[in-house]
């Protein structure tokens, strides 16, 4: 058979990077080797970031609805972030289940006509100049392995997975605990879960070939505490390294990785499905230009070299987050508890380990503070009706948004759209990537940021202005 792209894994990444590619219309077989879901959950939550984009796609409500918001915190410090008056659009963190997201996202997916294939595992694949040939059988433009930390489409493409190895295992173990357990005791650390709580202890051994069984678990937790708890009821029970890899490349070819199959690092900060959603976003959309033949041969490359850099950040605030956390750090910790209490350390942590700070070279000599974000939700009206930028984003266009300072002829490939700002805006005109992210824009004293925009519609659409 034939079809546009082959995504490889049905996570976070994947089936993100599905909906990204069905609603820019392009033809995807998801590919998942599990039959059916896991019973146990990874992940807990969705962070502010995560529901920015997903609100920019019109499905942020799905998760908002049935999540508990919580404060945003860094690992390893006892108190939430104090973030002050954030204008964020949504100022915390959400706490829902990973497979609730998976389950969410898989909907929207098979809504938006994705072709999902469980119980198929990618096996073999060859590229040539024209396209990818996946198991012999399935003839592709392009294939992304989102087919997480042990990734086969990384390894048969041969891109290196250079880091750190692990140096020491946590265990973990989704329990039914008969005590009422602080937060964070002896080395244990114990997290509330719907019916259950979530056990982390140090592993003694550094040995992943040998099993976890509850009972190993249960001595572990009650040498750590000095006393007996008992454990019981076990959902899940395994052990985390705190290893630290990145793929060098994000791209080869007709291949390319996201997700965990790109990077790995500590649980310390709660980041694989957050990292995996903003992977997806800047993905799809130049993916999507790519198989429909108008991007510029730059624009996919501009994939790895965004999101490596944004990748490379977390792996270096999970490990912050992870030692911050451990039983050697008391006085550092004292002392970061005071820094991060300074005017504007919270928000700049906040903005951190949620990866709001995400800004994307634009040009050299940009000095506008929106150029390169994610441009805020603000509040427009459209022909008199009132909506907001993140809802003119749901059809996954870029989205040229003039406030009245000049004329632009229509497009392809992009809505030019004239809007009255409702909110105070610091600009008079933006050019927005479907992933909402600012590439051009018009200061309300008419100066252009980072040039003129024949430059960055021919940058980022293809488009040579008549
Ligand atoms: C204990 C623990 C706690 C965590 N807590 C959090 C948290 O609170 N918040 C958070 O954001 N993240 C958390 N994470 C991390 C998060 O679970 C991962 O980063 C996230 O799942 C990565 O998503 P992904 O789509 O890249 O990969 P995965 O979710 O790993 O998905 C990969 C998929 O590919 C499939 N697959 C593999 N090989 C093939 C193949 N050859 N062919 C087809 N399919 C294949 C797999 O079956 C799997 O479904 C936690 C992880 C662990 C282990």
């Amino acid at each position: 058979m034939r079809t546009d792209v082959v995504i490889a894994g049905a996570g976070p990444a994947g089936l993100m990077l599905a909906c990204e590619l069905a609603t820019a219309g392009v033809e995807t077989v998801l590919l998942e080797r599990e039959a059916a879901r896991p019973a146990f959950c990874r992940g807990f939550n969705l962070n502010a970031r995560s529901l920015d984009v997903l609100d920019r796609r019109g499905i942020a409500d799905r998760f908002i609805n049935e999540g508990l918001k919580v404060p945003v915190s860094f690992f390893g410090l006892p108190a939430p972030l104090d973030i002050g008056q954030l204008d964020w659009d949504h100022p915390y963190t959400l706490g829902i289940p990973q497979t609730r997201v998976e389950e969410i996202l898989e909907e929207r997916a098979v809504e938006l006509g994705v072709d999902v294939r469980r119980g198929e595992e990618i096996r073999t694949f060859e590229q040539d100049e024209d396209g990818v040939t996946v198991n012999d059988s399935i003839r592709a433009k392009y294939l992304v392995g989102c087919d997480g930390s042990r990734s086969v489409v990384r390894r048969i493409a041969g891109i290196g997975f250079p880091g750190t190895e692990t140096t020491r295992y946590v265990m973990f173990g989704d329990v039914e605990a008969d005590i009422a357990l602080g937060k964070h005791e002896g080395g244990v650390l114990v997290i509330p879960r719907t019916g259950y709580v979530r056990v982390a202890v140090a592993d003694p051994v550094l040995n992943r070939a040998e099993p976890i069984t509850l009972e190993i678990l249960q001595s572990t937790v009650d040498e750590a505490l000095g006393r007996h708890v008992e454990l019981a009821n076990p959902r899940w029970v395994t052990r985390f390294g705190n290893a630290v890899r990145q793929a060098e490349r994000y791209r080869s070819g007709r291949v390319l990785l996201a997700g965990d199959a790109a990077h790995i690092h500590p649980p310390a900060g709660a980041q694989g499905v957050n990292l995996a959603i903003a992977d997806a976003m800047n993905l799809g959309w130049k993916l999507a230009a790519a198989v429909q033949g108008w991007a510029t041969p730059e624009l996919l490359d501009t994939y790895h070299s965004e999101r490596h850099a944004a990748g490379a950040r977390v792996l270096m605030h999970t490990q912050a987050q992870a030692l911050l956390g451990g039983d050697s750090v008391g006085p550092l910790r004292e002392l970061f508890v005071e820094l991060s209490e300074l005017d504007g350390v919270g928000k700049y942590l906040a903005e951190l380990v949620t990866g709001v700070e995400t800004c994307y070279p634009m040009g050299e000599f940009t000095s506008h503070a929106w150029l390169g974000r994610m441009a805020p939700d603000v509040a427009v009206a459209v022909d008199g009706r009132p909506t907001s930028v993140a809802r003119l984003l749901r059809s996954g266009r870029g989205v040229l948004l003039d406030f009245g300072v000049a004329d632009h002829p229509p497009l392809d490939r992009i809505d030019v759209i004239r809007a009255e700002p409702l909110d105070d805006v610091p600009v008079g005109a933006l050019l927005l990537r479907p992933d909402g992210h600012v590439a051009w824009l018009m200061t309300r004293d008419g100066r252009l940021e980072p040039g003129p925009l024949a430059d960055a519609l021919s940058r980022w659409f293809g488009l040579v202005p008549a």
